[in-house]
């Protein structure tokens, strides 16, 4: 996908650098990489893009902050709190598994980045691409309702159209998981069940995803693309040692 327009915004998504090592191209901390390398690929984004990015410290949560203009940073609404800036054209990271921004009346509002590696990225636009969202929905988030919430937040800024873009995750043909794993998941989300090209217990969570934001009245977009079986994209099932890659949506 690399830089496009969508639904008013812009997105751009990261990909592994060619021809190099597990952690070449990565943009996450914590994953053993060397920090200054990451920070610079962060910064580069930055400049990219032209505009600041909002990171976050996801940790399979369901909890979805809405972040406003503050004086001198942008700021959490819910809390007040202004965001930290460890470097020129990086703000965060939020304690969160979810932003959002409302850039109406916020010229050059920051961008927002969710980071994964198997698991699911979505990000949200509304209001013609001025109010956006990023959430991070792993198997724990999905199930526990982070995208409903994400979709309920930005219904209550604006009521006009949603529209959600599912970024690459692991397929519903390679998320093996335990049977015992595959039927609670399915009694929580039916649909999301599925079964491995090996013939094994598996889930779904793009199809479970979609399916369920379009229940919810949101328009839909798929980056099919598997993590597992494309070599240009990060993923934790192929190599646990590996790196992350970000989605990034850049408000109107
Ligand atoms: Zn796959």
């Amino acid at each position: 996908m690399s830089d496009k327009l969508w639904a008013g915004a812009r997105v751009h998504l990261t990909e592994v650098d060619p021809g190099t090592g597990a952690l070449c191209g990565n943009v996450g901390l914590h994953v053993g990489d060397q920090e200054s390398l990451v920070r610079d690929r962060r910064r580069a984004l930055a400049v990219a893009l032209g505009r600041e990015i909002v990171w976050m410290d996801q940790t399979h949560s369901t909890r979805v902050d809405l972040i406003v203009r503050g004086e001198s940073a942008p700021t959490l609404a819910a809390s007040g709190e202004a965001l930290g800036k460890p470097m020129t054209g990086e703000w965060g990271p939020v304690d969160a598994d979810g932003i959002i921004v409302d850039a109406r009346d916020w010229q050059g509002a920051p961008a927002l980045a969710v980071q994964t590696a198997d698991c699911l990225p979505v990000v949200f636009s509304a209001a013609s691409g001025q109010i956006v969202a990023a959430v991070h929905a792993g198997r724990r988030g999905l199930l526990g309702g982070i995208l409903e919430e994400t979709a309920r937040r930005i219904r209550s800024l604006d009521a006009g159209p949603i529209d959600a873009l599912i970024g690459p995750a692991i397929c519903g043909r390679c998320y093996e998981v335990p049977a015992d794993m595959a039927d609670e998941s399915e009694v929580l989300m039916p649909g999301i069940r599925s079964v491995t090209s090996w013939g094994t217990p598996a889930l779904d969570l793009p199809r479970a995803a979609a399916s369920s934001l379009a229940a919810w009245g949101v328009r839909v977009d798929i980056d099919e693309r598997c993590t597992l079986e494309d070599a240009d994209l990060f993923s934790y099932r192929a190599d646990s040692s590996c790196g992350r890659q970000a989605l990034i949506i850049v408000p109107a």
